[in-house]
């Protein structure tokens, strides 16, 4: 025993307890023999001279510096900022004595904490679960208004104060932010609007105005349905049955003068397709069907003619008309067909050479089948004499039907005997063909 600190010395003496025999006898440390209690006896002076050892603190390893008597030791323990102790506030938690003031202050679930905001006490429990909700703190809007208060008031500041507080429009239901919505209802669809032609109807919304102005508006002004007729009147809709009854005969008046319009159009549009429908290579092949019936009208009505689409001699050039009695005309009255060619005041007249000088051939087609027998067309052709009136410059307001217009040709081109013969009728028709011969210097 000539060094020993204290933990070695404490060590020392439970390991000589655990080597204590089975009949409770114990060894010495020295020399493992049994000891002989009757030699073992207490030494006050020695005693003595071990607790006036000098020591170390036994958290010397931890920090302590404390040195002294192993019989201050104790006392020391008192006061050493390394030794455990329970929390004096009785939370359970042991901790080292230096470690103490910060766990007192801070982390002690049972210490003492006085909220800074409502001045209520706590203990630290509870304070954990009072922070972030004391309704004293002062704090700043959630919306990011800008605005600070107590938290107590928040909720009724964001529900009905906050300008930054979200809401329906009360007109669409869409949210908005609440600075923002007045100027929303400048442009929202469902915001009420009045109506412009003051008819009273109330809460049109804005999106609807345009329709019911259109629509059901009754003081909306429209104009009178015989507007493209001329009546310039413009009334409220209501107005209108009015209006109409009023002006019937001014109406009527309007509507004749449109239909005369109209008329004039119409003729002029007809004879513009005519003019492009027309053909311009010379040659008319004329079908007249239903021959009998119009033989049997030309029977009844004396001189009965029917004329054939005009047509070219060429492309910018004579426009002719072919004609047909089918019940003849003069000398082959009642007895032949008649078949005449007149010149019709053309687009060109006055690029052409006058008077019409060029060759004409009429026929009328033999409709039988070629590969049965060669058609045997009936044909005569003549050559205009200068002299001869119908062929000069037509002018062009004379009327077609005209005494002076009347064609040149043939009063007897086929007899009525002649005609029913091979196939010159078929399917009840006749083809009818005239053709202008033009040097082809001319043409070009
Ligand atoms: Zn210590
Ligand atoms: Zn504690
Ligand atoms: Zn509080
Ligand atoms: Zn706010
Ligand atoms: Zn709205
Ligand atoms: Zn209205
Ligand atoms: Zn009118």
């Amino acid at each position: 025993m000539t060094r020993p600190s204290p933990p070695e010395t404490i060590g020392e003496l439970q390991l000589r307890q655990d080597q204590k025999t089975g009949e409770g006898v114990f060894k010495c440390p020295e020399d493992q023999l049994p000891l002989d209690y009757a030699k073992i006896y207490p030494d006050p002076e020695l005693e003595q001279q071990i607790l006036a050892l000098p020591i170390r603190c036994i958290h010397s390893e931890e920090g302590c510096r404390w040195t002294g008597q192993m019989m201050q030791l104790q006392g020391h323990f008192s006061t050493c900022a390394f030794n455990v102790i329970p929390c004096p506030n009785r939370c359970s938690i042991k901790l080292t004595r230096r470690d103490l003031p910060d766990h007192l202050q801070h982390d002690c679930p049972k210490r003492k904490v006085k909220c800074e905001f409502c001045g209520s006490e706590f203990t630290g429990e509870a304070y954990e679960n009072h922070q972030g909700i004391c309704p004293q703190e002062s704090v700043y809007c959630e919306n990011k208004c800008g605005a600070r208060m107590m938290r107590r008031l928040l909720s009724q500041h964001s529900l009905a104060e906050c300008p930054k507080r979200t809401q329906p429009c009360k007109y669409c239901g869409k949210e908005f932010v609440f600075d923002t919505i007045q100027n929303h209802q400048y442009h929202c669809p469902r915001f009420p609007v009045a109506c412009p032609n003051q008819c009273g109807t109330p809460n049109i919304a804005r999106e609807d105005l345009a329709n019911h102005v259109k629509e059901n508006c009754g003081s909306a002004l429209i104009l009178c349905p015989f507007k493209d007729a001329g009546c310039k009147h413009r009334c409220p809709k209501l107005a209108i049955g009015r209006h109409l009854e009023d002006t019937t005969k001014s109406h009527l008046t309007m509507m004749c003068s449109l239909v005369g319009r109209q008329r004039q159009e119409i003729l002029e549009l007809r004879r513009e397709m005519e003019e492009l429908s027309v053909s311009n290579d010379g040659v008319l092949i004329w079908k007249l069907s239903d021959y009998s019936r119009k033989l049997q009208e030309a029977k009844l009505r004396n001189n009965h003619e029917f004329f054939s689409p005009p047509f070219y001699t060429h492309r910018y050039g004579y426009k002719l008309q072919v004609s047909a009695f089918l019940n003849g005309n003069g000398s082959g009255e009642g007895s032949h067909l008649s078949i005449y060619i007149r010149v019709l005041p053309g687009e060109y007249d006055n690029l052409l050479e006058w008077p019409f000088s060029y060759k004409v051939t009429f026929s009328i087609m033999d409709q039988s089948d070629p590969s049965l027998s060669k058609p045997q067309h009936i044909t005569e052709t003549f050559n205009p004499d200068p002299n001869w009136k119908n062929f000069q410059k037509p002018c062009s307001t004379r009327n077609s039907l005209d005494e002076s217009t009347l064609g040149f040709g043939y009063p007897k081109f086929i007899s009525h005997e002649e005609i029913k013969k091979r196939n010159y009728v078929r399917d009840n028709s006749i083809f009818l063909k005239a053709s202008i011969e033009i040097p082809q210097k001319i043409m070009a």
